[in-house]
């Protein structure tokens, strides 16, 4: 894999690409399946550097890091928790004395366990920590360091560092697990854009702590990016398969095989997948642009997109990666046996697919945080009237729903989307009425988790299913596009839609 990644940096110079940027990375990930070595490196260690790393963090590392002097991972998640960012054990105890961090694993659940590149590649590694100053917790916080040695690549002093094993695929991908024994780092370790601390152990933090989880930002927005290259890859190789594969005499009055495409179950099986896929593109794309506008906004001190989309990505990335799973198993039995072949691609890209809807936020948790999010915003219109903005602005026509639409054309997308914004709000309404107020933390908390959290994940899921159609009808409406090509897509969101509202909203409309 690294022969291929040094072959394709070549090439890169060759061919005039950006030779030494993570662009490069984003460039060839769909293609290599986005599993090289270096995605790791790039898309997290380098994504966080640029994000919390202060003007001197960056100036000494960025170079470094382009020009693979440094090679880095990134170890957020721990064996006792990934999900719960906020529960991580590993400790980082400051020592005025010798101005440096003492780093200690407390017990065997704070390990450092699943980072990608850490159990083999990585020189270098951004930890997160609880850092400790005066015997008290200052929250968790991101520390950067040299994790082996520059002679023989060993784990460095205080450190125990080695891969998990094997895996469900993703066998290119070293993950790994680090054990932190009374390991020094200098206080300049610490990724300093918002956090500051002085030798006398003076903490100053500055804007949005939740800055610090913004390089999952990041990776979601990239998964969202290659969840429809990789959906159209496969779809083409299906669509493709059963145009040409025959299956059956069944044609009246014909000698011929029927083509299994011909079949209305094969169509059933890929056709609202290919809608699905379409309505990924402008969500990505979208995200993408946003995304770009908080790095925009958060170089001065500005946090507004970043709430907003954080929510949104959760949703997409709850949405997006198991829909495109569930998709890509239904191309394979589409393709009968030689689906099953890896020379369709099909398995492999199964396989290496599968971890995305774990990795960097499990769906019914993504559905959670973007449900807190929505729901917020959801009362806020509803109880004090006041008009809301942006991609949730589909709440804001709650007042008029209250009876049902005088005329409905099945043909026709905007009374599509109306249908599927009135299964939305009624779904919201309801759990906004079934749920307490969130002040009311213990009945809320019984009720959030162990009550109606299936109506909320399901309302969750609508929603997100939602707004991948807003984005579609919006692109549409502003997109030139020639005549024979306009229609085309219209028809891809005409059945996206039917297709939700047939198959995902009979339990919504009936409540
Ligand atoms: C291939 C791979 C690569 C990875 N790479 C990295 C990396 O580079 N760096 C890194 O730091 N980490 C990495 N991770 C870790 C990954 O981010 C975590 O595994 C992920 O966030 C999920 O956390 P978890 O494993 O602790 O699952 P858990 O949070 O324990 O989830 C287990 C189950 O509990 C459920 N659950 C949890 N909380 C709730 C709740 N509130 N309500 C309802 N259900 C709930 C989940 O839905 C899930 O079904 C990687 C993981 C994998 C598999």
């Amino acid at each position: 894999m690294i022969k291929k990644i040094a072959r394709l940096r070549l090439v890169s110079h060759e061919s005039g690409q950006p030779p030494t940027s993570y662009e490069e990375y984003e460039f060839y990930g769909p293609p290599m399946n986005a599993l090289i070595t270096t995605s790791l490196h790039h898309g997290m260690f380098e994504t966080i550097l640029r994000i919390l790393g202060s003007e001197e963090q960056v100036k000494e590392y960025l170079p470094k890091v382009l020009s693979y002097k440094v090679l880095g991972c990134y170890a957020q998640t721990e064996m006792g928790h990934g999900s719960d960012v906020q529960s991580l054990q590993t400790e980082a105890v400051y020592d005025n004395e010798t101005d440096q961090f003492i780093v200690n694993t407390p017990t065997i659940l704070a390990a450092k366990f699943w980072p990608g590149e850490l159990g083999k590649f990585a020189d270098h590694c951004v930890f997160h920590a609880k850092m400790i100053i005066d015997g008290e917790s200052c929250g968790i916080h991101a520390f950067l360091a040299r994790i082996r040695d520059d002679e023989a690549h060993r784990p460095l002093k205080g450190l125990e560092i080695g891969d998990v094993g094997p895996k469900y695929g993703y066998s290119t991908k070293d993950n790994g697990y680090m054990i932190f024994k009374d390991f020094k780092v200098p206080r300049s370790a610490l990724l300093s854009r918002f956090v500051n601390l002085n030798s006398k152990g003076e903490l100053d933090i500055r804007g949005d702590p939740k800055v610090a989880y913004s390089t999952m930002l990041y990776v979601r927005v990239s998964l969202m990016d290659f969840t429809w290259k990789i959906n159209l890859s496969i779809l083409l190789v299906g669509i493709r398969y059963t145009l040409f594969r025959k299956q059956f005499r069944s044609i009246d009055n014909s000698k011929e095989e029927r083509k299994v495409f011909d079949y209305q179950a094969t169509q059933y099986q890929m056709m609202p997948f290919l809608s699905f896929s379409f309505a990924c593109i402008f969500a990505s794309k979208r995200c993408s642009a946003l995304y770009e506008q908080m790095r925009e906004e958060i170089k001065n001190d500005n946090f507004t997109t970043m709430k907003d989309l954080h929510s949104i990505v959760s949703a997409f990335k709850g949405l997006h990666m198991p829909e495109s799973l569930n998709g890509l198993f239904k191309v394979r039995e589409c393709c009968g046996a030689h689906g099953y072949s890896n020379y369709s691609n099909i398995p492999n890209i199964i396989e290496i697919w599968s971890p995305n809807v774990t990795l960097e936020g499990d769906t019914m948790v993504m559905y959670q945080q973007t449900a807190k999010g929505f729901l917020k915003k959801f009362r806020i219109m509803k109880n004090s009237g006041k008009t809301i903005k942006g991609i949730y602005s589909y709440m804001n026509e709650y007042r008029d729903f209250s009876s049902d639409p005088a005329t409905f054309d099945i043909n026709n997308s905007d009374d599509l989307l109306l249908v599927l914004k009135i299964a939305v709000i009624q779904s919201l309404n309801k759990i906004s009425e079934l749920l307490p107020n969130q002040d009311d933390k213990v009945s809320f908390d019984i009720a959030w988790n162990r009550v109606y959290q299936i109506d909320v994940i399901s309302t969750a899921h609508l929603n997100a299913h939602l707004l991948n159609a807003l984005m579609f009808d919006m692109e549409m409406k502003s997109l030139t596009l020639s005549a024979p090509l306009k229609k085309v897509m219209n028809i891809m969101l005409k059945l996206y839609l039917s297709d939700i509202l047939v198959s995902r909203t009979f339990s919504h409309l009936s409540c």
